[in-house]
């Protein structure tokens, strides 16, 4: 029975407390308000993008934002997709995303590798590993149109399970300054050519989102990327995923105990100087930016 309301359970708390459909979603919004709180994710006349892909994740985050802020009319919140062209997966998603945004009242900007830089990732992966190329140009896609659409932030729709295996991957592999980076609101404070991520669902388990999303219909599309192979942070999740059946609350301990540290770490990291690519004058660390790198070497070997 429901701790709450004494009707049928569907989601039982590491607690061991148990809520039905209703007190579930009711959980579910507060937590998430909670968490854009606490770290000022969100706040007055800010303007939204949220970065959708047509997974549970970022629908359920859409879904959420458009909830609370319905009647905020401060508060705008858009969607922006990338397509990156991979055949059978991502071209599967744009109707239902549309349909999705369509039924909200969304308004909803899709941008592609094709149109944007003449080739479908399908095209190019042949050898390479079509996460780092498209990671990249992706971020890039984000950002740039982020910009375009003259938003304060772009939400995305990592969550706990995501942020604690980065966590320890990057513990494991000593890197140190991508830590640095994480946590519910990254990005460069006040740098105007990055537009600054949050991520509502940072709380949240996988399970979480798993079940709201199914509760909610939001989507009946829970396939994984072909490419999605990145095999370290696949064994990551999976001796995660153990710990946490044997040790239940294993990886919120991991996120909240870094989130004690980042302050810290941040400070440490500061030092970088950001600069502007000599090509497209983007924001970056190196002389030319990754982006830039990346097209260069598809270019070439071509
Ligand atoms: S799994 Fe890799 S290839 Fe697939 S969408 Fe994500 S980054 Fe791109
Ligand atoms: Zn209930
Ligand atoms: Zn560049």
């Amino acid at each position: 029975m429901c701790n709450n309301c004494k009707t049928k359970p569907v989601y039982k708390l590491n607690s061991g407390e148990q809520l039905c459909k209703n007190c579930f979603f009711k959980y579910f919004e507060k937590k998430v308000r909670k968490t854009i709180r606490v770290h000022k994710l969100i706040e007055k006349k800010d303007e939204i993008a949220v970065a959708v892909s047509g997974g549970k994740d970022s629908l359920t985050v859409l879904d959420l934002l458009s909830n609370i802020y319905k009647e905020n009319k401060n508060i705008k919140i858009k969607a922006l997709m990338i397509d990156e062209g991979i055949d059978g997966y991502r071209d599967e998603c744009i109707t239902p995303t549309k349909e999705f945004c369509k039924e909200r009242n969304i308004s909803l900007e899709i941008v592609s590798y094709k149109k944007e830089f003449g080739f479908n990732l399908d095209q190019v992966v042949e050898g390479r590993k079509p996460c780092s190329v498209c990671g990249v140009l992706r971020r890039n896609l984000l950002n740039t149109y982020a910009k375009k659409l003259k938003v304060k932030k772009l939400a995305t729709g990592h969550n706990l399970d995501d942020e604690a295996q980065t966590i320890i991957m990057n513990q494991f592999r000593k890197n140190i300054e991508a830590s640095a980076r994480l946590g519910p609101m990254n990005g460069i404070e006040d740098h105007e050519g990055f537009v600054r991520r949050i991520k509502p669902l940072y709380f949240m388990s996988e399970k979480e989102i798993m079940t709201y999303a199914f509760l909610k219909s939001l989507t009946r599309n829970f396939k994984e990327c072909p490419y999605n192979k990145e095999s370290y942070r696949n064994q990551v999740r999976e001796m995660l995923n153990n710990f946490e059946e044997l040790y239940p609350g294993t990886k919120y301990s991991i996120v909240s105990s870094f989130m004690e540290i980042l302050p810290a770490l941040q400070k440490q990291e500061k030092k970088g100087k950001i600069k502007s690519c000599i090509k497209c004058q983007e924001p970056s660390s190196q002389d030319v930016c990754q982006k830039c790198t990346v097209l260069d070497q598809l270019k070439f070997s071509q």
